[in-house]
């Protein structure tokens, strides 16, 4: 990717501090959270969380090293019951809400994300790798009042590796969603290149103040270069910045898929859900429409 899209642009940016012995990664999302989240789809806290999700998804994602499909999902008992984002390792990016319009508490509430909107539930992480391979799943209760503690609280209890999550979207004054996600993470124990004294916990205790310096406005500010503000937080300890990874929006459904699916039903299970002698399936993820009349239900069962 170019400096110029590094500004802003749809992207993930690896980096390591050696002096403070993390890794960490940056993500932005301009253009892919809107596709995403579609003009008018959701009610604008529903959009607003459901677009951290994805830059969730995405920090998470690339800190791992998988060939398939990561997915990041919450489910909860609130007036959203469920976010999905998922992630191919080409950077392949899609996702969704459910939400209940009709308990979805009003604008003057403007208490944490979490506890206001999913309410009590979990959220799971899962990478597939195809057939016959082993399923990485992890899980944690939604005891945080951001996804950024729950993702905290899920390192440091499950993975025992400590983490710092700095997560953020909101609109431009054009209306423009954005979302932005900063993770960093303690390398395992090892001789840090460094000549400053201290041990390993205290140079982590020093990155997560550094890390709680980063306002959300400039995570996602338009003008202020990717490279430039992690040079801002760590310049001192010397930032190593590698390449970026660029992230799109791209479904995989496609109507092959969905006949698979209605295929592994019963033909009479199917029959019985026809209106007007028809099938129709609308992906969850894009809003795409799959219709299937007597004939292509036929020659489905042929
Ligand atoms: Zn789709």
């Amino acid at each position: 990717m170019t400096d110029r899209q590094l500004d802003f642009g749809d992207f993930i940016l690896p980096f390591q501090v050696e002096g403070l012995g993390v890794r960490g990664r940056l993500v932005r999302m301009d253009r892919t959270v809107r596709d995403i989240i579609g003009n008018g789809r959701y009610p604008n806290d529903v959009a607003i969380l459901l677009a951290t999700t994805t830059a969730l998804s995405a920090a998470l994602a690339s800190g791992l090293k998988y060939d398939g499909v990561f997915t990041l999902q919450a489910q909860g008992n609130g007036p959203v019951s469920l976010l999905l984002a998922d992630m191919t390792s080409d950077g392949d990016m899609r996702g969704y809400a459910k939400y209940d319009a009709d308990t979805l508490p009003g604008a003057e509430n403007t208490g944490a994300m979490v506890p206001r909107l999913l309410g009590a539930g979990h959220l799971a992480f899962t990478v597939d790798q195809g057939q016959n391979t082993d399923r990485y799943q992890g899980i944690t209760e939604l005891s945080g009042g951001t996804l950024a503690d729950c993702a905290q609280i899920y390192f440091r209890d499950s993975e025992q590796l400590d983490t710092a999550v700095v997560l953020d979207a909101s609109r431009d004054n054009k209306g423009l969603i954005r979302a932005g996600a900063f993770v960093i993470q303690k390398m395992p124990d090892q001789p840090i290149d460094t000549e400053i004294p201290g041990n390993h916990q205290e140079t982590w205790r020093e990155a997560t103040v550094l890390a709680a310096t980063l306002k959300a406005s400039e995570l996602l500010d338009p003008t202020l270069p990717a490279r430039n503000l992690l040079f801002r937080l760590f310049h001192e300890r010397g930032v190593r910045v590698f390449e970026a990874k660029p992230i799109q929006h791209a479904c995989r459904c496609g109507r092959k898929r969905v006949e698979n699916t209605l295929a592994s039903f019963p033909e009479a299970e199917i029959n019985a859900m026809r209106e007007n002698g028809e099938i129709s399936v609308t992906c969850e993820f894009c809003g795409l429409n799959y219709r299937f009349d007597e004939k292509d239900l036929r020659a489905l069962y042929a």
